[in-house]
């Protein structure tokens, strides 16, 4: 690049006169957004991984792509050579990271608002910045090394394919086959009901990949369904080499998984969220399972969504990316309905089994009795009897962990509030504990009112712990069994647990929805949601797309066996039985629901209608946090773009205070995609001089296309 004061000052570092631009890992907010200038003996190419010098620390960084010059001094001049420092050690063992890699990191920081640098290194494993050359080039010997997996001694059983499977693979042959210099394939939406075979349509298109020399990139929503289908992938393409990218593996496992895709030695590679950015040089195709999973959003540091970098990826690299759900979310569904992205329908179940009937149980109807709760109805109590007497097992879930969600007492109204935030702690009879389940924060259970002393302290309302010890003593004999975050907390009690249930051992299985995601429960004919009204009033407008989901991918867990389908249920206890949602439901109608919620969307100018970011501010007190945000809009006012934007006052977030910290966030809405990003383009910059004003300010983010609002 041109470069006036190197030529004018050629003297004193001649020999190392090569001036690189290199990505740290330096947050948005320090100031320095974009790659620094380094001097180095060699010009190593762009990709390059390399020690350097910032500050006092000696960190890992990426040789950039040349780039508007990032190495002005205070005075605005490019600084003379002698100024620069020298790079360090070279990871030069390792071929650089590949150009669509890189242009995927600039897009996802550029979009999400972050420096290139930070993003860069915070999708990189881990271990890789604490290993130096010599190790590094030792693990790679090793991975050389590797024999490849052992042939299989059989072809795999191939599954006869559905005529909808069938309908669906064609379409994709057409994508898969299509000639390098073609235009990037249209994204494709696979809209399968549950169980109607959407992995094998998976496995059937990376098998083309795969003959074509290709790498495979599967993306699932959560940890726990990643070993499930990589014994799936294992066993269909016994020879190939698999390996999973997950931030449940230890540091040297995901360097050497990271590292076996990035030579190309992996073909397949299965993996949650992070994953979308594992470097892939013959990247041939990519599947995204369960599309509209929240999961696929990251929710700290850079807010992307795997999801949409995935489309993205696929595009930047012309390749097909298949986005399989059965309940899509409405921004792919609204995509598929502009064709924007090509909708492959697979609407029945494999075998014709029919998918269970949803009985709506109007909690109305049933006699109230002050003081008893009812949650466990006697129909639904009659119900699981029949199932028991049948041998066959039954799922209830409810979304709430722990024995109850608070503690009370009925002579002077105490409950168990957290001290450090704006929730309830949690009453866990197991260690007979009150648990925050947002700050932590937990204490043995008071053995009296701590204001009155009284005696008589109870338990309101429920959790999965008190559901579990009611079940089994409503009906003895019954093998009950509880999945949710703290039955699982140890490595491996969760296989543990499911393998108890895929073995029959378990007659009733109560989770949260933990245990509605994906697992194949053959021998489940009843599934019941026992209180999922919460969600119809949230104040997220989501809140309902999720609830829909929940539900749906429940009631799929009912009936998967052919055989049992026909008696199969799901039970759904409300208060609001005429909900247009539940009488969706009912009909298994998800086209009908989304139709309705696109409608009210547009009406509301919410996306996909319009675009959203939401910003957030933690400071000790609730006004430190609202006058930054109040401040920051102020500042959004002389910009631009502001007068397309609309920026809504700042509210106190839905639990505003954790762990002693006031949160409040601000949404900002936009018409265009476009106005949105350039407006966050030029505001952010003017935040960080903003914060250091307000003192009480902890920190500031911003979340684009927010999830959870
Ligand atoms: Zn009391
Ligand atoms: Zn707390």
């Amino acid at each position: 690049m041109a470069d006036p004061a190197a030529a004018a000052d050629p003297a004193p570092t001649a020999a190392a006169a090569h001036r690189l631009q290199v990505a740290v890992d330096a947050p948005q907010h320090s100031g320095l957004s974009g790659p620094l200038t380094y001097r180095a003996g060699q010009a190593w190419p762009p990709g390059t991984l390399l020690q350097v010098p910032l500050g006092k620390r000696e960190l890992l960084g990426l040789v950039w792509d040349d780039a508007p010059a990032q190495d002005l001094s205070p005075q605005g001049q490019v600084l003379p050579d002698a100024e620069l420092r020298e790079v360090g050690e070279v990871l030069d063992a390792l071929p650089p990271l590949s150009a669509s890699w890189r242009r995927l990191v600039e897009f996802a920081a550029q979009y999400y608002q972050r420096a290139i640098g930070e993003l860069a290194l915070s999708v990189l494993p881990p271990q890789l910045k604490e290993v130096t050359a010599k190790q590094l080039q030792a693990k790679l010997k090793k991975l050389a090394k590797l024999p490849p997996p052992a042939a299989p001694e059989a072809p795999p059983p191939m599954p006869v394919l559905s005529e909808a499977q069938q309908a669906a693979l064609a379409q994709l042959d057409g994508l898969l086959q299509a000639p390098p210099d073609a235009a990037a394939p249209t994204p494709v939406l696979l809209y399968g009901v549950t169980g109607s075979g959407k992995t094998e349509v998976y496995l059937r298109a990376a098998e083309q990949a795969l003959a074509q020399g290709r790498q495979v990139l599967v993306l699932v929503p959560e940890i726990n369904l990643t070993p499930q289908l990589e014994a799936r992938f294992a066993e269909r393409f016994a020879g190939r080499r698999i390996v999973s990218l997950h931030s449940g593996l230890t540091p040297a496992q995901r360097l050497q998984n990271w590292l076996a895709a990035h030579l190309g030695q992996a073909e397949l590679i299965l993996g949650t969220r992070l994953a979308v950015f594992a470097s892939l040089p013959r990247l041939g195709l990519i599947a995204v399972d369960e599309e509209h999973d929240p999961s696929y959003k990251q929710q700290d540091g850079a807010r992307y969504s795997a999801r949409d970098l995935a489309v993205y990826r696929a595009r930047l690299e012309k390749v097909p990316v298949i986005l399989g759900s059965a309940t899509p979310s409405l921004e792919s569904w609204h995509h598929a309905n502009s064709g924007r992205y090509r909708r492959l329908v697979m609407p029945q179940r494999i075998g014709g089994g029919a998918m269970p009937r949803v009985r709506i149980f109007d909690m109305n109807t049933l006699a109230r009795t002050k003081g008893v709760t009812t949650a466990l109805t006697a129909p639904l109590l009659e119900a699981l009897r029949q199932r028991l007497a049948r041998g066959e097992q039954s799922l209830v879930f409810l979304n709430r962990r722990g024995y109850a969600p608070v503690l009370h007492c009925g002579e002077c109204n105490w409950k168990s509030e957290c001290p450090h935030c704006s929730a309830w702690r949690v009453f866990h009879k197991g260690d007979r504990s009150l648990r925050c389940h947002h700050c932590g924060f937990a204490e043995r259970v008071p053995f009296a009112c701590p204001t009155c002393g009284n005696l008589d302290i109870a338990p309101l309302g429920r959790g999965t712990e008190r559901l579990e010890e009611q079940l089994a003593e409503a009906l003895p004999g019954a093998r009950v069994a509880r999945i949710d975050a703290d039955s699982t907390k140890h490595k491996g009690q969760l296989e543990e647990q499911l393998g108890a249930v895929h073995a029959g051992e378990v007659d009733i299985l109560v989770g949260t929805q933990m245990i509605t995601k994906g697992h194949d429960f053959r021998r489940i004919t009843l599934v019941a949601a026992v209180n999922p009204d919460g969600a119809l009033f949230s104040s997220d407008f989501r809140a309902p797309e999720r609830l829909f989901a929940l539900l749906m991918q429940a009631a799929g867990r009912a009936g998967r066996d052919a055989e049992v389908a026909a008696r199969s249920e799901m039970w759904v206890q409300t208060w609001h039985p005429q909900h247009a949602l539940y009488l969706a439901l009912q009909r298994h109608d998800y086209e009908f629901f989304a139709a309705s919620q696109l409608a009210e969307r547009e009406s509301a100018a919410l996306p996909p209608f319009s675009h959203l970011a939401l910003m957030r501010a933690e400071a000790r007190t609730a006004e430190g946090a609202q006058a930054f945000l109040d401040a920051a809009a102020a500042l959004a006012q002389a910009l631009p773009d502001a007068q397309q934007a609309l920026i809504y006052p700042p509210v106190p977030m839905s639990v505003a205070r954790v762990a002693n910290v006031e949160r409040f966030q601000m949404l900002i809405e936009c018409g265009q995609r476009s106005t949105l990003q350039r407006l966050l383009w030029h505001w952010l910059p003017l935040l960080q001089a903003l914060k250091r004003e307000h003192r009480g300010l902890l920190r500031w983010a911003i979340d684009v296309d927010p999830l959870a609002i």
